[in-house]
């Protein structure tokens, strides 16, 4: 998509991943709620967000897809999810099943539904726009400065800033930024191994990949997404890339693994503002990403939504102490969905970190004698916990407020 772009807009989105195509949406269905189109909207990335392979192993909850988007089209499901089988470094599996729970999704196509979706409903798309610079806040606007196909400059009521992990824009602001506890992460997409499609499986443990976990989620029935993530301590120690081909020799001994693609995943909770003056953060740029799980799909697409709201409700008002209680909400509701929870895993990380193999492999073992139907998200939780007493106080805050 490469929309010429003009000069002016009241809302300027840059990167069209969930959090930017979600805040696209979100305005595109307020102005067409309004009966006439209201606001200007210029969505832009350096590239198509549907390039692949897309960098994620692409869960969602089911139910928490379905809650952001008027439709979960039926093409970017491409596997529903059953469950997940945790495996303990010495290679016991522990099944939980929840059926209908997750899916594996597609998600380069939902990107350009998404996309062709926002674009219908008003939104200027152009994918072939770098931005390189957006300015402070003055006289009532930002400038956008950006290159690719063209370059220019765009005069913006409202900047959101969905640009994913590591330094976005608004440095030196007092606004949050990507940054944070951000860790490497590497897949491969393999064929040729067995797996059941309707079930993700984890391996925990310091010998699969220290400070965070190694990962077998399928695509279809011949290829699986493969890969780890490795916790930010850890990185110096466990290089992402030996980690992860260590992983494959062990695990999947005889398989060869042609390429790796890489990414970063910002992790943590921060308590800095997620707006100011007319720039919104939300999705990795903000991070929103679930610090344990590293879910950070629709984290995004909340965040994008919510930061669209807010600046639906900013671009009405014209005094920054009018403003400053909109920001405050769109904080509040974002901890509320999201942000409240991320905190207490974030506090939980680092003893989960700690968690040593032999106490996987402990609680692996007493929960695989029980019957998989047993087999209870709390029941895997407290055996962990349980098999080393002391961390049921080093991670208290999971478990209080
Ligand atoms: C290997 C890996 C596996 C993962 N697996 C999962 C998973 O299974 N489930 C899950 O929920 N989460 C997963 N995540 C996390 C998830 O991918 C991210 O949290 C999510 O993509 C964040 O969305 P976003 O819109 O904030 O950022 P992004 O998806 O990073 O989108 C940002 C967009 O901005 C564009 N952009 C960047 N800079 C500029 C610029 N200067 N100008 C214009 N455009 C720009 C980029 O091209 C990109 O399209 C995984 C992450 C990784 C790295």
């Amino acid at each position: 998509m490469k929309d010429p772009l003009l000069s002016e807009y009241d809302i300027v989105v840059i990167g069209a991943g969930p959090a930017g195509l979600l805040a696209a949406l979100t305005f595109g269905l307020a102005n067409a709620k309004s009966g006439a189109k209201r606001y200007s909207v210029a969505l832009i990335d350096k590239r198509d967000p549907w390039r692949e392979p897309v960098s994620c192993a692409e869960a969602v909850s089911a139910q928490g897809l379905r809650d952001l988007v008027p439709k979960v089209e039926p093409a970017w499901v491409r596997e529903p999810i059953d469950g997940v089988i945790f495996i303990s470094p010495n290679g016991t599996r522990v099944t939980f099943r929840h059926p209908g729970s997750g899916l594996l999704i597609d998600r380069a196509l939902m990107h350009k539904n998404l996309a062709e979706e926002g674009r219908r409903l008003g939104a200027h798309c152009n994918f072939r726009a770098r931005a390189t610079a957006v300015s402070r806040y003055r006289e009532g606007r930002r400038i956008v400065k950006y290159e690719g196909d063209s370059s220019g400059e765009i005069k913006a009521r409202v900047v959101i800033d969905a640009s994913g992990p590591g330094l976005g824009f608004g440095q030196g602001e007092n606004i949050t930024q990507g940054n944070f506890d951000v860790e490497p992460a590497l897949f491969a997409l393999v064929s040729g191994l067995e797996y059941p499609t309707n079930y993700i499986q984890m391996f925990f443990g310091r010998n699969y990949a220290p400070g965070g976990y190694a990962w077998l989620f399928p695509r279809d029935k011949h290829v699986a997404n493969v890969g780890l993530v490795i916790g930010k301590q850890f990185s110096k120690e466990a290089p992402a890339r030996k980690t992860m081909m260590d992983f494959m020799a062990k695990t999947y001994p005889g398989v060869t693994v042609e390429t790796v693609h890489g990414g970063v995943i910002p992790c943590g909770y921060t308590h800095d503002p997620l707006a100011v003056e007319n720039l919104f953060k939300a999705g990795d740029s903000a991070n929103m990403v679930n610090p344990i799980s590293r879910a950070g799909i629709l984290e995004a697409m909340k965040g994008g939504q919510l930061a669209a709201e807010a600046a639906l409700a900013v671009l009405e008002l014209g005094l920054e102490s009018e403003k400053a209680p909109i920001y405050k909400a769109y904080k509040d509701k974002w901890d509320e969905a999201y942000g409240k929870a991320n905190l207490r895993i974030h506090r939980a990380k680092a003893p989960f970190a700690g968690i040593g193999d032999e106490t996987f492999d402990k609680a692996a073992k007493s929960l695989a004698k029980i019957p998989t139907e047993k087999v209870t998200m709390s029941r895997i939780f407290l055996s962990t916990l349980w098999s080393t007493p002391s961390l049921i106080w080093k991670m208290r805050s999971l478990i209080t407020n």
